[in-house]
């Protein structure tokens, strides 16, 4: 039996009707793919396509600018044979995903960045579009504004964090195994607001943000640089091929708490075991197994909203491992 799982992202956010809404939309587009025995890859592609043209999510449109106020995206996608692509710095295209999977199909390469990746994009007919918002231009603005005025700004700058509680993180990923036991797994993101131009994330980084193959596939979300300098999408598919996905997100998260690396992941095993961790304040995500669809919405601040029937971490939304 097939199994999707996706996610809009880890940090400091209160996830809500919109965020449930664009990841159900996402795990339905991704699930009538693998019901009609379409791939893995079509599945999670069709389900992160969905969450970047979603405006709430942060990838695709409504991507947060670099400190210029320009879009950068990073994406990746990787299958359990270990085909991969992956994008970084790219400006213009619709769905940074697509670019990655352009990567991977039509490339000797794994990742293609800046103007190489918009001309492959472009070359390739991909949708080009402005991906920022209006909310998001209105984010920028402000921080803008605080930096000008000489006040800290963002958190995953050390010296800007007073303001972490503006931040809405909103990477997106998904992670599927289809009905033959493929694997599948994307990363897509704009990157945190106000980072340097030329900055690269996890989600372009095979085995920091994504990573799959024969055992598992995993899509992770969080600070970039601490998911890159423990290459922690590599680190939880080696967990599970050692301890299946429940106790290897466990063991990882346990890893993660210790080495206080904030971040959130979506884990599918082979044998079609959905797993997910995070040691956030938030996290939301959709997951579809055995056609029934279950929704985790953290909203922080030890509130959970669940529609599954898990009943686990029900009391707080912190360091948290469940199992669908
Ligand atoms: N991991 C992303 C990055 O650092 C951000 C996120 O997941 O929200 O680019």
């Amino acid at each position: 039996m097939p199994a999707i799982i996706a996610h809009g992202g880890a940090g400091r956010y209160s996830p809500g009707e919109e965020h449930e809404r664009g990841l159900k939309d996402a795990v339905a587009a991704g699930w009538e793919v693998l019901d009609s025995g379409g791939s893995a890859l079509d599945a999670i592609e069709a389900a992160i396509v969905v969450l970047e043209d979603f405006p709430v999510f942060q990838a695709g449109f409504g991507s947060a600018m670099n400190i210029k106020g320009e879009i950068q995206t990073d994406a990746s996608i990787m299958l359990g044979d270990l085909s991969c692509g992956a994008v970084a710095a790219l400006t213009a295209a619709a769905n940074p995903i697509k670019a990655a999977r352009l990567v991977m199909e039509k490339t000797d390469h794994v990742l293609i960045v800046g103007d190489g990746a918009d001309h492959l994009a472009q070359s390739y007919g991909l949708e080009s579009r402005d991906l920022r918002s209006d909310a998001r231009k209105e984010m920028y603005d402000r921080m803008l504004a605080k930096l000008r005025a000489g006040e800290e700004v963002a958190w995953y700058l050390p010296r800007l964090r007073e303001v972490a509680a503006d931040m809405s993180m909103g990477t997106v990923g998904a992670v599927a195994v289809d009905s033959e036991g493929r694997i599948a797994s994307g990363t897509s993101t704009g990157g945190p607001m106000l980072k340097l131009p030329g900055r690269v994330g996890d989600a372009a980084v095979i085995g920091a943000g994504t990573y799959a193959n024969e055992n598992g596939g995993v899509s992770a979300t969080g600070v970039g640089e601490p998911i890159i300098k423990h290459a922690l999408a590599k680190k939880a598919v080696d967990l599970i091929a050692d301890q299946g996905a429940r106790e290897g997100i466990e063991t990882l998260m346990e890893y993660a708490r210790i080495k206080k690396v904030r971040f959130g992941i979506v884990a599918v095993e082979e044998n079609e075991a959905i797993a997910l961790g995070y040691t956030t304040e938030a996290m939301s995500w959709v997951s579809m197994k055995d056609g029934e669809l279950k929704t985790f919405l953290s909203t922080g601040i030890g509130v959970r909203k669940d529609d599954g029937d898990d009943g686990t971490a029900k009391d707080d939304s912190s360091g948290k491992v469940l199992e669908t």
